[in-house]
């Protein structure tokens, strides 16, 4: 029988895949070991361009080595905080989906964490390039120390994010014991 309920990734990926195309541009904002750079890389093909983001050098090495492995070279990879995105988008650009992977590093620096104001500041900022009905998913992990806080306030923020201009989901598996991640998606309306 058909797993219909999807992990809390790979439901993210489904959606991403369900909204980005071609030829557009895509945002990694914590690309970590790159697995969901080389997603959005496939997403947007050779015609397109995604923008990958994190603030750790190890992170950055190690997603152009995974990029270079599968031969990808639409990939514009930046060591700087996703909170300064605007910087790296050029006039008239817009972005079709995005994706925040929250927490740390796995196997690295545990103490090297996306923080919750800037995680929303970020987040604010991308839905201003966003196309209409283009796509931010943020997959929250919450366990490890800070976790809680960035939770609570990304929570709180972008349950204050106004109805008429954007859908936020959640998507969560109430049954799960230890802290399990789960999914934040928001989708811009239509106007
Ligand atoms: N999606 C990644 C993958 O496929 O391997 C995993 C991402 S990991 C859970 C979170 C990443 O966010 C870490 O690599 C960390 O360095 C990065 N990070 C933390 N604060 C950040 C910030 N302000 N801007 C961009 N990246 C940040």
């Amino acid at each position: 029988v058909m797993q219909m309920l999807k992990g809390v990734l790979s439901y993210a990926h489904y959606l991403l895949n369900e909204t980005v195309n071609t030829g557009e541009l895509a945002i990694d904002a914590t690309c970590g070991n790159g697995n969901d750079t080389l997603f959005l890389c496939k997403l947007v093909g050779e015609q397109g361009k995604v923008i990958a983001f994190d603030v750790q050098e190890q992170a950055i090495h190690n997603t152009k080595k995974r990029l270079a492995e599968e031969k990808r070279d639409n990939v514009i990879l930046i060591q700087d905080s996703h909170v300064n995105v605007e910087n790296y988008i050029q006039p008239g650009e817009t972005i079709s989906g995005a994706i925040f992977n929250l927490g740390y590093l796995p196997k690295s620096d545990k103490s090297i964490i996306t923080k919750g104001e800037s995680t929303v500041t970020a987040i604010q900022k991308i839905l201003n390039y966003l196309k209409e009905g283009g796509l931010i998913v943020i997959v929250v992990y919450h366990g490890h120390p800070g976790g809680t806080e960035e939770k609570n306030t990304v929570i709180e923020e972008l349950s204050e994010l106004e109805q008429r201009d954007v859908s936020v989901l959640r998507y969560d598996f109430i049954n799960q014991k230890n802290n399990p991640p789960f999914l934040i998606a928001i989708q811009k309306n239509k106007r």
